[in-house]
């Protein structure tokens, strides 16, 4: 049987190494703090919300709450990311995604200031990720990255297929695996015989959003499975991108849904908030 690479415990160490980070930055007179700016009543994004200012409030963040209107302008939106930028108490800015129509994501994203952008989806991170900048770099690419870390696995020369190309999740864990030296494989919705893609990697990281849609037979033996999917199904019940029962047979590791890849993305966002407040002190 497969390790189950265990999400919800290493959030929960590298949370309590942060809120001794925290501890040590408020003697020098800096509480990070980190303002969520959340958009309407979607009610995914209300949950994922509250988990975040849950996660900050447990290690020390202060969190400023914005909590808009569906009915906002996007004039609204930029007002406020003006102000936060240039608020000294305020050290990571997240807008949570998907914002209303017909606001401009993009353009919203644009306006934060990079040193702020906690979420690591301004351009300017994503541009010094894509030539091995140091920068805040996106947190569920992050948390692929310190689960397989975690079992002290040698990435180089492995062959790593990630499933899904979005600018959040499959992007950045693409081009954070090849900056470890991994063959990386990119597929998508148009990707021919994505089995026998799937068939050849060592490391399998899921990001797709479709329900157990990658299957066990599929799993090379031995190889490593980061399932990033969150999908609800007709039950009610939360499973990932990867059938688990079947795969966790033929894996070596295996990250659970939920439990896996969820809190590490919360654990890393408050890395990328102590991260930008350090920054503060130094200067
Ligand atoms: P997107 O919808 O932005 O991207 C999905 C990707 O999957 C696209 O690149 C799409 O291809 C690809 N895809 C769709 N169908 C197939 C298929 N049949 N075969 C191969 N590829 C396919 O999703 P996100 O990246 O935002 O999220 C992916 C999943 O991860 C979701 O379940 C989301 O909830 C979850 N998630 C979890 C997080 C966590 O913290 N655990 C954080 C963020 C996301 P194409 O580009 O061709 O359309």
């Amino acid at each position: 049987m497969a390790t189950i690479l265990d999400g919800k415990k290493l959030g929960q160490e590298i949370k309590t190494r942060l809120a001794g980070e925290i501890d040590l930055l408020k003697k020098v007179g800096v509480t990070p703090g980190l303002a969520v700016i959340l958009v309407g009543q979607n009610p995914a994004s209300r949950i994922y919300v509250k988990n975040k200012r849950k996660a900050c409030e447990e290690v020390g963040v202060i969190g400023f709450d914005y909590d808009l209107p569906e009915s906002s302008d996007q004039k609204d939106i930029v007002n406020l990311i003006k102000k936060l930028n240039a608020d000294k108490n305020v050290h990571g800015i997240l807008v949570q995604l998907p914002l209303p129509p017909p606001m401009d994501e993009k353009k919203i994203l644009e306006l934060i200031d990079a040193a702020k952008d906690v979420d690591g989806f301004h351009p300017t991170n994503m541009g010094k990720l894509l030539i091995g900048m140091p920068s805040l770099r996106p947190c569920t690419a992050l948390g692929v990255m310190e689960l397989i870390d975690s079992i002290d696995y040698e990435i180089a020369g492995r062959h790593a297929v990630v499933v899904g190309r979005s600018h959040i999740v499959g992007k950045p864990t693409a081009l954070m695996l090849l900056e470890r030296n991994a063959t990386v494989t990119m597929c998508h919705s148009k990707t021919s015989n994505l089995p026998d893609v799937i068939r050849s990697a060592d490391i399998i990281v899921a990001a797709i959003g479709k329900p157990r849609f990658i299957k066990g037979e599929w799993i090379k033996k031995g190889a490593i499975v980061i399932d990033v999917g969150i999908n609800r199904t007709s039950d009610g019940k939360l499973v990932g991108d990867v059938d688990f029962e079947e795969a966790s047979k033929r894996a070596s590791a295996i990250t659970p849904v939920p439990g896996g890849i969820g809190p590490m993305t919360i654990a890393m966002l408050l890395k990328n908030v102590v991260e930008a407040a350090k920054q503060c002190v130094s200067v």
